[in-house]
């Protein structure tokens, strides 16, 4: 059967269909997510930018500052703004897809949380769920299957 996850949008000018599972799923509670959303996490699933298909529309690139300092570009649509994914550190082979986005935000749930240090205090995380106060260890965490599928994307 094929991978079905198909997201765009809140005008629907963009839309896109995920061509596999993601690599892993982040839940972040850091600062800057927070910001970044107005909320009080982000949702990224981690794909190779070559499994996205681009439906329609054409997300741009809208650089913010980070705490970290590292490069940030949250790609959004043109015309409302929604943001669908990231690329955090100018990485082109790799996208954090924003799982609010899916048409079925169920599908995907969080396989890590991370920067739980700055976690909003009413966040009750769920028991059997990794977390951490920053960040992980991707070596220790991620399938064999994922670690390799990043060395690709990275090239
Ligand atoms: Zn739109
Ligand atoms: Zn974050």
């Amino acid at each position: 059967m094929a991978y079905e996850l198909e997201g765009g949008c809140a005008c629907a000018a963009v839309r896109y269909r995920l061509g596999s599972e993601p690599m892993f799923v982040h839940c972040c509670h850091c600062r800057d997510c927070q910001r970044q959303t107005g909320s009080a996490f982000v949702l990224n699933a981690i794909i190779e930018t070559d499994r996205i298909a681009l439906l329609s529309g054409d997300p741009q690139p809208v650089s913010v500052p980070t705490d970290s300092g590292r490069p940030h570009d949250i790609y959004r649509c043109p015309a409302c703004q929604t943001a669908v994914w990231s690329d955090y550190g100018r990485r082109p082979g790799l996208r954090f897809v924003r799982i609010g986005t899916l048409d079925d935000p169920a599908a995907l749930t969080p396989d890590v949380h991370i920067y739980t240090r700055s976690k909003l205090p009413w966040v009750v995380l769920p028991e059997g769920v990794p977390s951490f106060e920053a960040y992980y260890s991707t070596r220790a965490l991620w399938p064999a299957a994922s670690l390799e599928r990043r060395r690709a994307a990275l090239g």
